[in-house]
C-alpha cells in the first residue's frame, strides 16, 4: 500500500478521491477502449495506489464506480458482448521486493503447518488477456477479458492467431484456456515501418499494437499482424490436476503455446532471484514483459485464498522498474557531433526511468520531429531500455492543437556555417569540419573514450575548456599539453592536473584497433577497426591499403573502402597523423601470434550466466577470429550457454544449432 507523504483533512480527502476516481476512469477508457493511453503504466499505478490508500483511510468517500473495485473496462462495443462463464480477474501488483515478501509471508501465516509454499513464477506478458472455450476439443468461442464479467466476442480474429489451436490434441476435452495475446517486438518494428510507408499513425508500443490488431473488425487485417499467444491458465475438468504447474503442462499437452521461461520456486527468495534475473534478461526477449507473475502452486490453497473484488489473493505481479515514462518536453536543443551531423535533442522535465533520472533524450533527426508532430510544451513518452540512450517515442498529449511545429535551424548554432543536407541521409550536416568547435570537441571526446584511447579523467567539461581556450584543436594537441596548461583551467588542482597529464602520456602506445577506431573514419566503427587491425597488422600497412585490399575483407563494402581512402587523402588528416607521430603516439603492431584464427568463420551467441563476465568470453571469441551475434539464427555456429539461460537457448534447440557449455567452449579453444 502506498505510504502517503502528505497530511490530508477530510474535505481534501473527499475531493482527492473524487478527482482520482474520475481521472483513472478516463485513463481506463483511453487504455482499454481506445488503445491510446496518455500516461505511462507506472504513473497510472501510482495514481491507483494513492486512491486505494485514501479509500482505505476514508471508506465513506469511496465512489460506487471506483476503478479499485473493478477489472479493466467493459469494452468498446465494436464487437458483440460475451458473458464469461467464469469470471476473469486482474492482478495486484508491486514494484518492491519487500512488499513481495510481505505478500508471501501473509499467505504463509494462514497455513501455519506449511514450512514453505511453492510458487510458480511466470513472465508477465505485456499484451491483452483473452479466454478461449473449447467444447469436445474444438474452439467454439474466444473473447477479451473486458471487465472480467463481459468481454468482446472476437472469435473470428482469434482464429487467425497461429499459436492458438483450433482443435485440441486429445479428443473429447472441454476446457477454457486463458492467456495473453502479444505482438513480438520484431513484428512490431516491421508493422511500424509499414505504417510509416503508408503514412499512417505509429503504434507507441507492442501492447497497443497487439490490442489494436486484435480488435480489428476485419479478421484479415488481424491475420496480417503476426500476433501470438502465451497460455498461462486454464479451467480444466480433470481432477488429477492438483497444481498450477500441472495445469500448465496439461495445457501444453493439449497443444497450447506456453512461455518456456516459467519456473517452480520453493520459496519467495527463489522467486525474487527469478525476478532479478529477468529484470536484466528481459531486453533479450522478442516480446515485451512488464514483470513477473507469482502464483501459489497448489490449487487447493488457491481455492482457500480466493479473490478480492478485482484480483486473486493467491497471485501477485512484481513489476519491473519502468522502461517508459511520460514527461514534458521543455526545449529542443540542436547538437552537432564529431562528424558534423546535426541532431535534435529533447530537453525534458526530469523523470526517473529504469533506475536513473533522464533529462535529455534523442529525437534522432528533424524528419522524426515532423513525423511525431512534436513541439515544445507537449507531453511525450520516453523509453529507456538497458544501456540504450533514452529516446522520445511518441507524443502523449499536445500542449495545444495549434502549437505549431519546430523548425530545423539553417545555420550551425556553434559556428554559424550554413547547414547542408547530406546525400541519401536524413541528417543535416555542418560542413565546417575542422573549424566548428562542437565537432572538435566531439572528436576529442571520442578519442579519449573507452573504446578508443581510453584516457581516464578527461571528461566533457575539461575538453570544452581546452577547446574554448584554443589549447587543443586536434587529438594530437593533447600530447603537447603541460601540467601548467591544465592548471589554467577552472577547478583543476595540482594533483588532478598531474593525473590528467600522466593519463595522456600513458596512452601513447595504443592497440592498433583502438587507434584506428579513434581516428573516427566515417563508417568505420569498433568492430570494423578490429577487423582492419587484424588484417593489416600495422598502421603503416593500413595507410598503404589499396581499394582491393579493403574490399577483400568480409563486411567491408565500397562505402567503407572509399571512406578509408578519402580519409588518408585528406591533407588535414595527414597533418594530424604526422603530429601524432611527432608527439610519440605510435600504435602497437600485431605480431602473427596475436592474430589467432581458431574461431575464424564461426558465429557465437551467448546466453545465461557464465563463470566470468560475458565481456571476457566475447573478447576471447573475437581475439580468435570469431564473430558474435545477439540473436540465434540458422547461421549461428554455437550457442554458449551458462546458468539460467534465456530464450536463446530454446531457439537454438528449435533450430538445431549446436549448444555448448563453458567446458566445451574451452575444448574448442584447445585449452583442455
Ligand atoms: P495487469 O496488466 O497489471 O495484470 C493483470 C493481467 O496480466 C492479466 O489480466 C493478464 O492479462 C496479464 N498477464 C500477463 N502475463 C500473465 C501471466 N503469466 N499470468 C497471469 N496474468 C498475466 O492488469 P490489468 O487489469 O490488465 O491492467 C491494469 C494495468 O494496466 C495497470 O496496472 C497499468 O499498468 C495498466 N493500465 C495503464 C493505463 C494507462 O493509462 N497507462 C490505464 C489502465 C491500465
Amino acid at each position: 500500500m502506498l505510504q502517503r507523504n502528505y497530511a490530508i483533512n477530510t474535505t481534501e480527502a473527499q475531493k482527492r478521491i473524487k478527482d482520482l476516481t474520475n481521472e483513472l476512469i478516463l485513463h481506463n477508457k483511453n487504455y482499454y477502449e481506445l488503445d491510446a493511453p496518455t500516461i505511462s503504466d507506472v504513473e497510472y499505478d501510482r495514481l491507483f495506489k494513492e486512491l486505494e490508500a485514501l479509500e482505505k483511510e476514508f471508506p465513506q468517500f469511496k465512489e460506487k464506480n471506483s476503478p479499485t473495485q473493478k477489472v479493466g473496462s467493459s469494452g468498446s462495443k465494436k464487437f458483440a458482448d460475451y458473458t464469461h462463464k467464469t469470471r476473469l480477474y486482474s492482478l495486484d501488483n508491486t514494484y518492491s521486493y519487500e512488499e513481495l515478501e510481505k505478500w508471501y509471508e501473509k499467505i504463509k501465516a494462514e497455513f501455519p503447518t506449511r514450512k514453505e509454499l511453492e510458487v510458480v513464477c511466470e513472465l508477465k506478458i505485456d499484451g491483452l488477456a483473452i479466454a478461449i472455450t473449447y467444447e469436445n476439443s474444438y474452439l467454439t468461442v474466444g473473447a477479451t477479458r473486458g471487465d472480467g464479467v463481459t468481454g468482446e466476442n472476437i472469435t473470428a480474429n482469434l482464429r487467425t492467431v497461429k499459436t492458438i489451436p483450433e482443435h485440441l490434441r486429445k479428443e473429447g476435452v472441454s476446457l477454457e484456456a486463458r492467456g495473453e495475446i502479444y505482438m513480438p517486438k520484431s513484428a512490431f518494428e516491421q508493422l511500424n515501418k509499414r505504417q510509416v510507408q503508408a503514412g499512417q499513425k505509429l503504434f507507441a508500443n507492442p501492447r497497443n499494437a497487439a490490442a489494436g490488431s486484435l480488435r480489428q473488425q476485419n479478421p484479415e487485417i488481424t491475420a496480417q499482424r503476426e500476433l501470438a499467444m502465451f497460455t498461462y491458465a486454464g479451467i480444466l475438468n480433470d481432477k488429477n490436476v492438483k497444481t498450477h504447474e500441472e495445469t500448465l503442462l496439461y495445457l501444453k499437452d493439449m497443444g497450447f503455446n506456453l512461455n518456456p521461461n516459467f519456473k517452480k520456486c520453493k520459496n519467495i527468495q527463489e522467486a525474487i532471484d527469478y525476478c532479478k534475473y529477468w529484470d536484466k534478461e528481459r531486453y533479450n526477449l522478442d516480446y515485451a514483459t512488464d514483470g513477473v507473475v507469482i502464483k501459489i502452486n497448489e490449487l487447493a490453497i488457491q481455492n482457500e485464498l480466493g479473490f478480492t473484488s478485482r484480483a486473486p489473493r493467491w497471485a501477485t505481479a512484481f513489476k519491473f522498474p519502468p522502461e517508459e515514462m511520460s514527461t514534458k518536453l521543455l526545449d529542443i536543443e540542436v547538437n552537432v557531433g564529431r562528424t558534423g551531423a546535426v541532431t535534435p535533442v529533447a530537453v525534458l522535465e526530469p523523470v526517473f526511468i529504469s533506475g536513473s533520472t533522464v533529462q535529455r533524450a534523442t529525437l534522432h533527426n528533424f524528419d522524426e520531429i515532423k513525423r511525431l508532430n512534436i513541439n515544445i510544451g507537449d507531453r511525450v513518452l520516453i523509453k529507456k531500455a538497458a544501456e540504450i540512450i533514452p529516446k522520445v517515442i511518441t507524443v502523449m498529449e499536445k500542449s495545444c492543437e495549434k502549437s505549431g511545429s519546430f523548425e530545423p535551424p539553417e545555420t550551425c548554432p556553434y559556428c554559424g556555417t550554413k547547414l547542408i543536407p547530406a546525400e541519401g541521409e536524413v541528417n543535416l550536416y555542418c560542413p565546417n569540419s575542422f573549424g566548428c568547435p562542437a565537432q572538435i570537441k566531439g572528436r576529442i571526446e571520442y578519442w579519449v573514450s573507452g573504446d578508443c584511447l581510453d584516457i581516464d579523467g578527461l571528461g566533457g567539461s575539461i575538453i570544452a575548456q581546452l577547446v574554448d581556450r584554443e589549447l587543443v584543436k586536434t587529438p594530437a594537441d593533447l600530447y603537447s599539453l603541460t601540467i601548467d596548461d591544465f592548471l589554467k583551467l577552472d577547478l583543476i588542482a595540482e594533483k588532478s592536473a598531474a593525473n590528467l597529464y600522466n593519463a595522456i602520456q600513458a596512452s601513447k602506445k595504443p592497440e592498433l584497433s583502438r587507434f584506428i577506431n579513434a581516428l573516427g573514419i566515417r563508417h568505420v566503427g569498433k568492430e570494423m577497426s578490429e577487423t582492419l587491425a587484424k588484417k593489416f597488422k600495422s598502421f603503416e600497412n593500413f595507410k598503404k591499403a589499396q581499394l582491393n585490399d579493403i574490399l577483400d575483407i568480409e563486411g567491408a563494402g565500397e562505402k567503407i573502402a572509399y571512406s578509408i581512402l578519402d580519409f588518408f587523402e585528406n591533407s588535414y588528416n595527414n597533418e594530424v597523423l604526422q603530429k601524432l607521430e611527432a608527439n610519440g603516439v605510435i600504435p602497437k603492431e600485431l605480431s602473427g601470434d596475436e592474430v589467432k584464427d581458431t574461431f575464424a568463420g564461426l558465429t557465437f551467441v551467448i546466453t545465461g550466466t557464465l563463470s566470468a563476465p560475458r565481456s571476457d568470453f566475447e573478447k576471447i571469441i573475437k581475439d580468435n577470429g570469431g564473430k558474435l551475434s545477439s540473436s540465434v539464427s540458422k547461421k549461428t555456429s554455437y550457442v554458449l550457454v551458462g546458468e539460467a539461460p534465456g530464450s536463446k537457448f530454446e531457439k537454438a534447440q528449435t533450430l538445431g544449432v549446436k549448444i555448448i557449455n563453458e567446458n566445451e567452449f574451452k575444448n574448442l579453444l584447445g585449452e583442455q
